[in-house]
């Protein structure tokens, strides 16, 4: 298949999942994650239609985004960010998916630049992987809330291998829940990439990170 026939088909399953689940699929952005591909794709990406990319690595993502900075695309960093690199990220991205800790919110609050943010919520039992635990999460929101710049969209997560997708988004739904309490404007859900995007569409996604899906696999990374 070509990049254009895996668009047009993942664009297609998505609508799809989303009139399964009887939702719009108007309230879904598909977020087509470029990691480890050359500029040039995110060229023809747009060439077909594609408005919202995503990164997860500051200085690939700063550069691509500076080559192909005449397209208009919307930039999302979806990887974890060093403080001292928040700055420089808001110079292309509009959209943090990864915040994850009280430092990284202070040092994207300093630059007063507007920015829109998720919390990253840790799935797993392991601190090392990305993402506040559960119950650090009202605290970072708070911190957000507090930031003047920063707007609160809601909670980004990444599924667990080897667990069920539906029952890991079902605790991203209950922790939903308990932020709306403190922040009723943080409806949004990223959640969902190439292998759980129907799952993550039935649990009431509204944005999907998907990579290889329409990228096709990865080159090496470098
Ligand atoms: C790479 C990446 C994705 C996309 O993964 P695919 O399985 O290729 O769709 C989504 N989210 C994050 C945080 C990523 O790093």
């Amino acid at each position: 298949m070509t990049l254009a026939e895996r668009y047009q088909a993942t664009l297609a399953d998505v609508a799809g999942a989303a009139r399964d689940a009887g939702r719009d699929p108007a309230s879904i952005t598909t977020i087509v994650v470029t990691k480890f591909h050359p500029a040039a794709l995110v060229r023809e990406l747009a060439a077909l239609g594609a408005h919202d990319v995503g990164e997860n690595r500051h200085q690939e993502a700063a550069a691509k985004a500076a080559e192909t900075a005449d397209l208009g695309l919307t930039w999302h960093f979806i990887g974890q960010l060093q403080s001292n690199k928040a700055a420089a990220a808001l110079e292309y991205a509009r959209v943090i998916h990864s915040v994850d800790r009280a430092s990284l919110v202070d040092a994207l609050a300093k630059t007063g630049i507007s920015a829109e943010v998720f919390l990253q919520l840790n799935l797993t039992d392991d601190p090392q992987r990305g993402g506040v635990q559960p119950e650090a999460l009202d605290q970072l929101a708070e911190r957000v809330l507090a930031s003047g710049s920063l707007a609160l969209r809601g909670i980004m997560a990444v599924a667990p291998v080897g667990e069920d997708p539906a029952a890991a988004f079902e605790r991203v739904r209950t922790a939903s829940g308990r932020l709306l309490q403190l922040a009723p404007q943080a409806t949004d859900l990223s959640i969902g990439m190439s292998g759980d995007y129907r799952e993550a569409i039935a649990a009431g996604a509204t944005h999907l990170r998907i990579g290889t899906a329409i990228t096709g696999n990865r080159p090496p990374q470098g």
